[in-house]
């Protein structure tokens, strides 16, 4: 269950994650940096606090923080940018400076970024002297809508992604709506592809809502935006409450994973952003549901046709085939090797599936662009 709460005589709101001692609020709404304090004070006094960040985050929206921080022992332990960054190698630098730094378990993490930085950030406090205490403060839409929420804390491994991690919630998490204005189209539109996930899975109004909304999607109309991230969370912290730690429902969320994650390693996390490989991955699935029965022609186009029009890619980039099949035989959710795909029955429901015959996956994926060899 989640509740949501507005703000009265604002457009701010509030969704619980409902988890008994470790549940957690989720606050959304404008200039929320510059009350940071106020909401951290509501939950925990941290005796100071490190701040994993961008620089490039730092740089736009630190500033505002920082206020909202005043008179707080803050000190800010900068991470370059890009999902290269979500490694042990990494990780252990920042226990390298927490520890001089002097951070102990009276101290508090704040992730401030997007996915990649809430990850690794929620990954360190999760080990860092058995378990610190983090908040969550995304910056990008996809953080918003689905990274920051949920407790799942990771470093890629170089075979696969995520595969170095654990399940480890924040305090709290604080959703600035000012910081979408900065973000670019691309990373922009990647939040979005999650979106359009949580409406496959789970909420066809949300599908509809997004069909019938696209230039105020694309726009970033702010109360568009607000509600993608109303939605989502109340959709994520449904699921997180009721599965925690995904023995069946959360696995739905990992909708358009199992191929996206194989596609982001296999092109080393260059060429595409995590939603872009989500999209991609999504239209594979859709159609390997199409392939086995599960789902008509009609509403897989309607996936696709919806992703394209919000200029998301839907072919998968020159790979070849079995490349891509030994990747995804990588994924969490394989079990002896065999992969299992989250796959749509309708556009609103989905099913755990494990009976893809190789050569359906093979035909699929070479229809999507990969290529019969390199
Ligand atoms: P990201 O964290 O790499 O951020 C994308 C880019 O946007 C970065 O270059 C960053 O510096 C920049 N940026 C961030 N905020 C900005 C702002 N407000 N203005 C301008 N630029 C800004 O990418 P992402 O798409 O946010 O996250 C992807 C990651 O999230 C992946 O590693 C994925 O595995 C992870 N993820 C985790 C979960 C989970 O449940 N834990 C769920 C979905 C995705």
């Amino acid at each position: 269950m989640s509740r949501t709460q507005h703000s009265q005589g604002s457009s701010d709101f509030s969704v619980r994650v409902e988890l008994g001692p470790r549940s957690y609020a989720i606050h959304v709404g404008r200039d929320l940096l510059r009350r940071a304090g106020e909401l951290i004070s509501s939950t925990l006094v941290p005796r100071d606090l490190f701040l994993i960040t961008h620089p490039v985050v730092d740089r736009l929206h630190g500033e505002a923080l920082r206020q909202g921080l005043a008179g707080r022992s803050v000190s800010v332990l900068p991470v370059p940018a890009g999902e290269r960054q979500k490694t042990l190698r990494r990780a252990a630098l920042l226990y390298d400076q927490l520890l001089a730094l002097g951070a102990d378990r009276s101290s508090a993490i704040i992730a401030f970024g997007g996915g990649v930085i809430g990850d690794l950030a929620g990954f360190v406090a999760a080990t860092y002297m058995r378990g610190i205490a983090y908040v969550q403060v995304p910056t990008t839409l996809l953080a918003q809508v689905d990274a920051s929420v949920g407790g799942k804390v990771a470093v890629d491994h170089p075979q696969a992604k995520n595969l170095i991690g654990a399940f480890y919630h924040p305090r709290l998490v604080i959703a600035d709506s000012n910081t979408m204005r900065t973000l670019s189209p691309r990373d922009y539109r990647a939040g979005v592809a999650e979106v359009v996930k949580h409406g496959v899975i789970t909420d066809a109004h949300l599908f509809d809502w997004l069909e019938g909304n696209r230039k105020a999607v694309l726009g970033r109309e702010p109360e568009a935006v607000a509600h993608m991230v109303r939605r989502s969370c109340e959709i994520k912290a449904t699921v997180v409450a009721r599965d925690e730690r995904e023995s069946g429902l959360r696995a739905t969320l990992n909708f358009g994973h199992t191929i996206g994650h194989a596609l982001e390693s296999l092109t080393s996390y260059r060429v595409l952003r995590h939603g872009e490989a989500v999209a991609i991955g999504m239209v594979a699935a859709a159609r390997l549901a199409y392939a086995l029965g599960l789902f008509s022609a009609s509403q897989a186009e309607r996936v696709e046709r919806l992703l394209s029009s919000l200029r998301l890619p839907t072919r998968i980039p020159r790979l070849a085939v079995d490349t891509v099949l030994s990747a995804i035989r990588l994924d969490k959710k394989a079990v002896g090797g065999v992969p299992r795909f989250v796959l749509p029955v309708a556009i609103g429901r989905v099913d755990l599936v494990s009976e893809v015959s190789p050569t359906t996956l093979r035909e699929t994926l070479l229809a999507l662009g990969a290529t019969a060899e390199l």
